[in-house]
């Protein structure tokens, strides 16, 4: 290990020479050898240092501390800690600390041995000490997989277990459930304690916090709560926001049929799909293809980090619960199966069998981290019950938080899976989203397409019912909660086809020729679509189609409104306000057709207009805007765009050199660059209320789903964010978390 770790030589290097001494002593494992064979291995293992790094193996024990030291100190610049920072947001320029501590050994004999512990079940929070030791074995030797762990207790005991430390060394074993009692009572969390036993004495090496998945993270933290060792704020403080993802994905459906191919241990909870891939390297580069795979390994090492992090699961054919595997997946999220002894993993061929049945790269595979099953093919999943101990602390979390979370969603599916994850309205319908639907799509390109008035209003008219009826789902849905619409954004060009194939059958349905379609569409070519003819720009010029757009969106509130007594408050959004003229032209109109609808139903309703801010002169003007405007929402995806002067589209082709290069801490478009982006938001939201005291506003970027970005959020004072559904309860989190943090 030190050859390994100080010295810099490759493991296996090393490793082979015990195995080759021990097929020719004939024996399976190290504890198996004599003195004397050690002495002949440490005599090999000195020279093959010697052979391959040119100097003597230190004998002296003050040069081999400092040797260990320094190794310690590198290692914070050592590509795998450079991954962990980046995966964890920890900052480079942190660095790290050593302790140095006396050796105990727990491999003098039968009477030592070695293992790791956690105070609580570290994949399900269950509260029972749980853990894994090795007899006449050294700490590194029981994370490596060397032999099979034994359990350290016997709860869950059946007739294969392996004997216990509670069965073999009973006294120890008592000894070590009154010292983690007390750990826990003192840290007042659940530990991860590492402990030798030399020649009949417990020594504890260590004791941290231990990592846990989100959802052993809620129940132990409710448990606390319940056993009185924490209260309600620290038990909302101590959840990752990041990570509260974990619990809220689908699970394999109870209903579908399963081919099970083989069981290894549940390491990390979740379950997941995907061809088979057998290195790191070839994980991530599936990943970047969006391809989803499964990494199969013997076992994984840190050098597999960036693999790991781009599979959608782990499978190890060795290792414990507490391999590198089970803890690093857990860190994840990621769903893993560890220790599937019954698949044996050829790399050479690309493939694993499992007695006859062989799987090859590529093929599909379905993981479920929970059982520790292991499925041939692709299994449908579940949604989640958010109930029990997720639900208590997440009553908790809105009993702390100022800030309103709503969602983006422009589907009654979508709605309904927000409002279940706990969101207070709609802050974003992107209507757009809604004319690519197949039975519209010819519609809205015939609408484009028109040379004329009249033309677009035929098509609008064609439109307009389709509108409506996606209304009336997304308000239904919502019920008596805000429904902010926005009105169409994106240049018009995005809708048209781009095949030959596809202009003939547009042609042929337009009765127009072939030629001039091909020329009406090129003359909607943009040379900077994004900072070309969109957002309210589409329409000053069509005015039209916002009327159209409108007329659906009160036709539907209204009806709702007059037969099924609901009370609704529709908000209408306006893209990419620059000037508050735009907005006043608008707005006119908007009004215009909401009160004709309304007078046309015989019904009164209220109805907000307001616009988005995500220009950096709509922020600058905002008090001037805000004359107009009823309600603001920061567009960040825009406003980054805008303030950066960086493409949406093309950023990613030079993000990763200024990540590494540190000119961007953060993807600015993942969490919000609190320096400028930042600004205008603080400004937007002062000169706003300046001129419209107690102006709502809030934010529907991606942002708005990004813990750090909604901690920001709270601060600036605004009212809500909006973000995806499978964000709202991440968002919820940090909301609560900020407030409590304040
Ligand atoms: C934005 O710009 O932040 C926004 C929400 O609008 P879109 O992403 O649709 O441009
Ligand atoms: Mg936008």
């Amino acid at each position: 290990m030190y050859g390994n770790v100080v010295m810099g030589i490759e493991g296996e290097k090393l490793e082979e020479l015990l195995e080759r001494l021990k097929e020719a002593r004939g024996v399976q494992l190290d504890t198996e050898l004599s003195a004397a064979d050690l002495k002949e291995l440490v005599g090999q293992l000195k020279a093959r240092v010697k052979e391959l790094t040119g100097s003597e193996f230190p004998d002296d024990p003050q040069q081999q501390l400092w040797g260990a030291i320094g190794a310690v100190f590198s290692s914070w610049n050592n590509q795998r800690a450079i991954t962990y920072r980046k995966l964890n947001n920890i900052p480079d320029h942190w660095g790290t600390a050593v302790n140095v501590q006396a050796m105990v050994f727990g491999n003098m004999g039968d009477d030592c041995a070695t293992g790791v512990a956690f105070t609580r079940d570290p994949s399900t929070g269950e509260n029972y000490f749980f853990g894994e030791f090795l007899v006449n074995a050294q700490g590194e030797d029981v994370v490596a997989g060397i032999r099979t762990p034994q359990p350290i207790n016997n709860i869950g005991k059946t007739d294969d277990s392996l004997p216990s430390l509670e069965d073999i060394m009973p006294e120890v074993y008592q000894q070590l459930v009154e010292v983690y009692k007390k750990l826990e009572r003192h840290y007042r969390d659940m530990q991860d304690i590492e402990f030798t036993i030399e020649k009949g004495k417990l020594w504890l090496l260590q004791t941290r916090t231990g990592k846990r998945t989100t959802k052993a993270a809620i129940k132990i933290a409710v448990d606390m709560v319940k056993e009185g060792l924490i209260d309600k704020k620290e038990a909302v403080l101590r959840l990752d926001p990041g990570q509260l993802d974990q619990v809220l994905h689908p699970m394999l459906d109870p209903q579908a049929p399963r081919t099970l191919l083989a069981k290894g241990l549940p390491a990390s909870p979740g379950a997941a799909s995907g061809g088979v891939v057998f290195s790191a390297d070839e994980a991530e580069a599936a990943a970047e293809n969006g391809q989803q795979v499964i990494l199969v390994r013997i076992e994984t090492s840190p050098e597999d980090i960036h693999g790991m992090h781009a599979a959608a699961g782990i499978l190890t054919a060795r290792g414990g619960m507490t391999s590198h595997a089970a803890v690093v997946a857990r860190g994840m999220g990621k769903c893993c199966v560890a220790g599937c002894g019954e698949i044996a993993i050829d790399y050479e061929q690309q493939l694993f069998k499992v007695g006859d049945q062989v799987v090859r790269k590529g093929e599909v595979i379905t993981l479920d981290g929970s059982t520790g099953e292991v499925f041939l093919g692709k299994i449908p999943t579940i949604e989640p019950a958010l109930t029990g101990e997720f639900g208590e602390i997440m009553q908790w979390v809105d009993e702390f938080r100022r800030l309103k979370v709503r969602t983006n969603a422009d589907t009654p599916h979508d709605s309904t899976v927000a409002r279940n994850f706990g969101a207070e309205g709609i802050g974003l319908c992107r209507t757009e989203h809604m004319f690519f639907e197949e039975d519209r799509i010819m519609a809205v390109r015939e609408m484009i397409l028109a040379t004329d008035l009249e033309g677009r209003r035929k098509a609008l008219a064609k439109i307009l019912p389709m509108q409506k009826k996606d209304f009336l789902g997304i308000f239904t849905a919502m019920k008596d909660l805000p429904v902010t619409i926005r009105l169409l954004d994106p240049p018009l060009h995005e809708f048209l086809p781009h095949t030959d194939e596809e202009l003939s059958e547009l042609a042929e349905s337009m009765g127009v020729s072939l030629a001039a379609l091909k020329e009406r569409t090129a003359s909607l070519h943009e040379f900077n679509p994004m900072l070309g003819h969109r957002g309210c720009r589409l329409g000053i010029s069509y005015p039209e189609i916002y009327e159209m757009q409108v007329q659906a969106i009160m036709e539907a509130a209204c009806e709702l409104v007059k037969e099924q007594g609901l009370n609704i408050i529709p908000e209408i959004m306006v893209p990419l306000v620059a000037d508050v003229k735009e907005l006043q032209i608008l707005k006119e109109k908007i009004i215009a057709v909401c009160e004709r609808t309304m007078a046309a139903y015989g019904v009164k309703l209220e109805y907000l207009i307001g616009t988005m801010i995500e220009l950096p002169r709509a922020a600058l003007t905002a008090d001037k805007i805000a004359a107009e405007a009823e309600f603001f929402s920061f567009g960040t995806n825009d406003l980054t765009q805008t303030t950066y002067g960086l493409s949406r589209d093309d950023a990613g082709k030079f993000l990763n050199t200024y990540l590494e290069q540190g000119i961007f801490a953060r993807d600015p478009f993942v969490s919000i660059d609190i320096d400028g982006v930042g600004a205008l938001v603080e400004m937007g939201v002062t000169k706003g209320r300046q001129t419209r005291p107690g102006l709502k506003v809030g934010i529907c970027g991606e942002h708005g789903g990004e813990p750090a970005s909604v901690e920001f959020c709270h601060r600036a004072g605004l009212d809500y964010v909006s973000c995806s559904p499978y964000r709202v309860p991440i968002a919820r989190l940090a909301a609560a978390q900020a407030a409590l943090k304040e």
